[in-house]
């Protein structure tokens, strides 16, 4: 892929598979600034749509890719910084389309979708990935460092209207950062904005290496757990770093059930309910939380609850 200049990977990717990325901007413009961001400070900062790179050319190395017999499960534009600055996203994302069968996915921070145009041309891809990593309008403009002019409620209100105009699905990042967005009362400003905006699936990452001079933290598993509970049943955690620690030790569902109890007190259904879980297997993991004793049951008016035994 050397000879490549806007093209990389394949890259596996445990959300897409094989994924060829597809660079829209050169390094590093972004009309973000993210506290965590793995590609260093934003050089270019701006809100300004222009040719950043030119699609011929980006077509030209895809169809290359694609004549020597590259495969992948999707095409992803995002790479070196916020692709929909790229004024000819949708044209490119439409001319790949007729070039190969592989599905469009754009992974995008969201920041543009308010605006007609970014927002029509974001229809052309097969999936949509945006982030939302805040609650309120203090924690973005502290997380995400914004372009003058853009503003939380008009990045959620662009979301929900993709979400309302689009054919396939949106999946919705949400980083976690230690410290800066992750107390009960951000998460919960969180959820109430996932519940407007609507998307099929939530994915919960943190921050598995120091951002370059940076100093974003990655979130404990218990935060984690936590933010799952409070997205509810569309979410579920992607961390690399929670695949391994928790995932692999078969002790993610318990330890969901037990933050879900710790955060309010529960019956079986909530429980199963609120994880996305059948009655059979969230009732297997209260049984074993009553038998250690780490959590208890009480009746209220005709109901067993379940709550924190400590
Ligand atoms: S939106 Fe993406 S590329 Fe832009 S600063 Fe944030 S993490 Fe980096």
């Amino acid at each position: 892929m050397a000879e490549y200049r806007h093209l990389y990977g394949p890259v596996p990717s445990r959300r897409l598979g094989r994924s060829l990325g597809v660079d829209m901007v050169p390094m590093k413009t972004c009309c973000f600034d993210c506290m965590y961001c793995q590609l260093g400070p934003t050089s270019v900062h701006t809100g300004e749509r222009a040719e950043y790179v030119k699609i011929d050319e980006v077509l030209s190395e895809l169809q290359s890719w694609l004549d020597g017999g590259g495969t992948a499960d999707y095409l992803t534009f995002a790479g070196s910084g916020e692709p929909m600055l790229n004024i000819n996203l949708g044209e490119a994302m439409a001319r790949a389309r007729q070039m190969t069968d592989i599905p469009i996915c754009l992974l995008t921070n969201g920041a543009l979708l308010y605006r007609p145009g970014p927002r029509d041309a974001a229809m052309q891809a097969d999936l949509i990935i945006p982030s939302l990593d805040a609650g309120t309008e203090e924690v973005f403009q502290q997380i995400n460092r914004p372009v003058h002019g853009i503003t939380l409620e008009r990045v959620v209100e662009g979301l929900e209207e993709t979400v309302a105009a689009f054919h396939g699905e949106v999946w919705l990042e949400v980083m976690l950062v230690e410290g800066v967005n992750d107390s009960d009362a951000e998460l919960e400003a969180i959820a109430r904005h996932i519940e407007r905006i609507d998307p099929a699936r939530v994915q919960i990452n943190t921050v598995v290496r120091p951002a370059p001079g940076g100093n974003a933290s990655r979130v404990s598993n218990g935060a984690l757990v936590r933010a799952r509970v409070i997205f509810g049943p569309r979410a579920t955690v992607i961390s690399s770093a929670w695949d391994r620690e928790v995932a692999e030790a078969a002790a993610g569902d318990e330890q969901e059930v037990l933050a879900l109890i710790t955060h309010r007190p529960a019956t079986l259904q909530d429980v199963a309910h609120g994880l996305g879980m059948h009655p059979n297997e969230a009732i297997k993991h209260i049984t074993h939380l009553l038998s250690e004793e780490t959590i208890r049951a009480e009746e209220r008016n005709g109901e067993t609850f379940y709550l924190r035994a400590d």
